[in-house]
């Protein structure tokens, strides 16, 4: 088995890993300008673990190579729906990764697996798993001269949206692990729901409003299931209303359909012709983009970034340099390529969908035959591979961006 690094090690974003000819994952570094995986490599097939940028983002880009391509339904539609968008960006940056006739060639590509389906892959035995992360999202199993497990994102917990991840493809001898939240950990949930609550209402209570940033993909209806439990109708805006539209259609990848359903029919959708109607009283507005790097949430942030009673809750983690990380550390955001100081309130709220530090331990200890293990996927890669060789007694590394590693 050869495996080669080529993105997303020692660093978030842009992942690629090539098992012998099977590409895992092949995403972007969705900054400014984009990056890329290291290339020069021809696979044969390719296996997507979920529909994130930074996991997904670039697949299309290959498709003159005419690979076998398999996910799960629900992450070749959100693929689509994702591909669209950054060919969008690219208008204005630019830069052209891919054509809109490389996407409808992904489509035509795209072999759909459901999680615990077997499928065959140059000479690999392969299996999705459910990885919790967002819905369709999976961690790759692989059965051939050695057997491995490529963790992609990952979360074990439950949350409102899903359930947590299935760790019942642990008996491995190779792990590939996401490292994100290594050395961190997550507040109780239930404890940060209350709080983000209160100053909701404290908020609303003030006379100000609630502009709650959302990836558009998990994050939004997360929020808006935590609302609805707790008797509070926002407004909804974005491309999260596109992509409930792709839930609805797969029920099974949700924990509970009909609690989504309520939560979403509880929400006022708001056409893009009546923002300005939002802002007339004060309200609660779920938007992206969730780094509040474009999207519908700088309407919103032009309209009120100078009013001390209103408040941005950020619901997720804010990459260095992004507007949601400049909003946070310098108190301002750039709209329309012009900075803009902000005196509106700002607040942050770990509603992470990573697996936290007692989490990944628990997933390498599940791993008890592993031989191998490679954390990839975070700032600290090299910290867990030094933990897990202490306390598990493998071999663990943490490879760099262009690794070749031989294992017999
Ligand atoms: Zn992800």
């Amino acid at each position: 088995m050869k495996i080669r690094f080529l993105g997303g090690c020692r660093e978030v974003g842009r992942s690629a890993v090539l098992v012998d000819n099977v590409l895992l994952d092949y995403g972007m570094k969705p900054c400014d300008p984009p990056l890329y995986p290291l290339n020069g490599l021809r696979p044969s097939s390719i296996i997507i673990s979920h529909a994130h940028l930074d996991h997904s983002g670039l697949v299309a880009n290959l498709m003159d190579l005419k690979p076998h391509t398999f996910m799960t339904p629900v992450t070749r539609d959100l693929s689509l729906l994702l591909a669209h968008d950054t060919l969008k960006i690219s208008r204005r940056q630019g830069i052209f990764p891919f054509t809109t006739e490389d996407i409808q060639l992904l489509m035509q590509r795209v072999q759909p697996v459901a999680y615990q389906d077997d499928f065959e892959v140059d000479g690999y035995s392969a299996r999705l798993f459910d990885a919790g992360h967002i819905p369709g999202s999976a961690s790759i199993y692989l059965d051939g001269k050695k057997r491995l497990l490529y963790t992609g994102d990952i979360n074990t917990l439950n949350s409102r949206l899903l359930n947590g991840a299935d760790l019942r493809c642990s008996d491995v001898d190779v792990l590939v692990i996401e490292s994100t939240y290594f050395g961190r950990t997550h507040p109780d949930r239930k404890e940060l729901e209350r709080q983000f609550i209160e100053s909701i209402i404290q908020t609303l209570d003030n006379g100000g409003s609630a502009i709650l940033p959302c990836f558009a993909i998990g994050r939004t209806q997360e929020i808006l299931m935590i609302l609805a439990a707790h008797g509070l109708s926002p407004y909804v805006d974005g491309m999260g209303v596109d992509v409930q539209q792709i839930f609805k259609e797969h029920p099974s990848y949700v924990r509970d359909i009909d609690k989504l359903r309520d939560a979403f029919d509880n929400a006022k959708v708001v056409e893009p012709k009546r923002r300005s109607l939002v802002l007339k009283e004060p309200s609660i507005i779920v938007t992206t983009a969730g780094m509040l790097n474009g999207g519908p949430v700088l309407y919103y942030l032009g309209k009120i970034h100078d009013d001390p009673k209103s408040k941005i809750l950020l619901t997720g983690y804010q990459v260095e340099g992004t507007n949601g990380w400049n909003a946070l550390k310098r108190r301002c955001v750039e709209i329309n390529g012009e900075m803009v100081p902000l005196n509106i309130q700002i607040e942050y709220y770990d509603f992470s969908a990573h697996a936290d530090d007692t989490q990944l331990k628990k997933i390498v200890k599940e791993c008890k035959n592993v031989e191998t293990v490679f954390p990839v996927h975070g700032d600290d890669a090299e910290g867990f591979a030094q933990w897990i060789r202490e306390n598990h007694g493998c071999d663990a590394v943490a490879p760099k961006n262009g690794d070749e590693v031989l294992l017999d």
